[in-house]
């Protein structure tokens, strides 16, 4: 279907549909401006609340596959052209450090009528024609968690994406319990994903950078399970995750190794250690050498990174080890001030590139494996 066979069937014009990008919130404009016309037309109609009067048009259309920007603040949305299927709300791996606890709800569920609401974006996806974007599943509830095994939503999601493939390019699983992915069903939907359509729009573009159309990232941030075991208390164990990975692996899906988040380690500024604040020493340098031992030993594409936000959730108290990781922030930050921002409170960034990040991607450098800021990560997925 052509772009004018679309404008035609939703009775616009590719007048009327600039018209609508013209008046778009300049932070979503860099989006809009990387398109020819008439696909600038067909995004302004699809995205943008086109019948309203008001002179700054937001993207406002309720959906389940969402535009995507986990980095959007007030002044720019800058992850483009971009989607995000949350299958789920809340999280049942209760992770202490999860970003989205803030506001998500406490216990797993599903969402009203997801299985119609998907089908419904997905069907207009197609008949407005909208150019190809990556997808990612999911950035604010692991889409393999518990509940994942009776109510099968994401299973049900990716067979839909294979369905739709034509409008999808790259396919991101993130994941704590990658084991889930190798029941027969999920490997067989897994594997027809990694190729695109004959006549995919980006079909060559994939195939000259030997890009992968579909990753796999695992998050995996301890090496030992007792450490695990305190920021992760819900989640798969190291060794299911471990030998989860290899086997991935061995059924060839490109897999990358998320790191992610990097806490404080020992010794800390002035001869205090993690103890003085009631904290494990989670991610020792031997530790995370033993992980990205392991990524390189299995040949996973890279390593994805972020040092760890303390989230001030909305409507429930902090929990006890985040408010302690935030004293330790503190204590290194001295004499600086913590920097609050998006509802969470962050190391200054030199200090937390000094103390926390140099030394792990010194780690990553020696044997050979590249490491991305989860920004750059996310920005660099095709
Ligand atoms: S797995 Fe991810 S979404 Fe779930 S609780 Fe942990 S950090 Fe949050």
């Amino acid at each position: 279907m052509q772009y004018y066979d679309v404008m035609k069937l939703f009775d616009i014009d590719i007048e009327a549909g600039l018209k609508t990008a013209e008046r778009v919130n300049p932070k979503y404009k860099p989006v809009f401006d990387k398109f020819n016309p008439e696909q600038r037309a067909v995004l302004a109609w699809y995205f943008l609340p086109h019948k309203s009067d008001k002179e700054v048009l937001g993207v406002t259309r309720p959906r389940v596959v969402k535009w995507y920007c986990p980095f959007a603040d007030q002044k720019e949305f800058p992850s483009g052209h971009r989607y995000c299927i949350n299958v789920y709300a809340g999280c049942g791996h209760k992770c202490k450090y999860c970003y989205a606890q803030g506001y998500e709800p406490n216990q797993a569920k599903c969402k009203d009528n997801f299985k119609k609401k998907l089908l419904k974006d997905l069907v207009e996806i197609r008949e407005f024609n909208l150019p190809p974007a990556p997808v990612h599943l999911s950035n604010s509830t692991d889409p393999l968690q518990p509940i994942e095994q009776h109510q099968k939503l994401t299973l049900y999601t990716l067979q839909q994406l294979l369905r739709y493939r034509r409008y999808f390019t790259s396919i991101v699983i993130l994941t704590k319990n990658p084991s889930a992915l190798l029941e027969l069903q999920y490997l067989d939907t897994l594997k027809e994903r990694t190729k695109l359509p004959d006549g995919h729009l980006c079909q060559n573009f994939f195939k000259d950078n030997s890009v992968p159309t579909l990753r796999i990232e695992v998050s995996l941030a301890f090496s030992s399970q007792q450490d695990a075991d305190f920021y992760d208390p819900g989640a798969p164990s190291i060794a299911n995750r471990m030998q989860a990975i290899q086997q991935l692996r061995q059924n060839d899906i490109p897999v990358t190794l998320r790191i992610d988040p990097l806490l404080p380690r020992n010794p800390l500024p002035n001869g205090s250690t993690l103890s003085d604040f009631q904290l494990p020493n989670a991610q020792s340098l031997a530790g995370l050498e033993k992980l990205v031992r392991f990524a390189e030993e299995n040949g996973m594409l890279h390593i994805v990174y972020s040092v760890a936000k303390i989230i001030a959730p909305r409507y429930k108290p902090i929990p006890e080890a985040m408010h302690q990781l935030k004293q330790v922030y503190e204590y290194v930050a001295k004499p600086d001030k913590l920097i609050f921002r998006g509802g969470s409170w962050r190391l200054p960034e030199t200090i937390a590139k000094k103390q926390i990040v140099e030394p792990f991607l010194k780690t990553c450098e020696s044997y050979g494996i590249k490491a991305y800021f989860c920004k750059q990560n996310l920005f660099s997925t095709p």
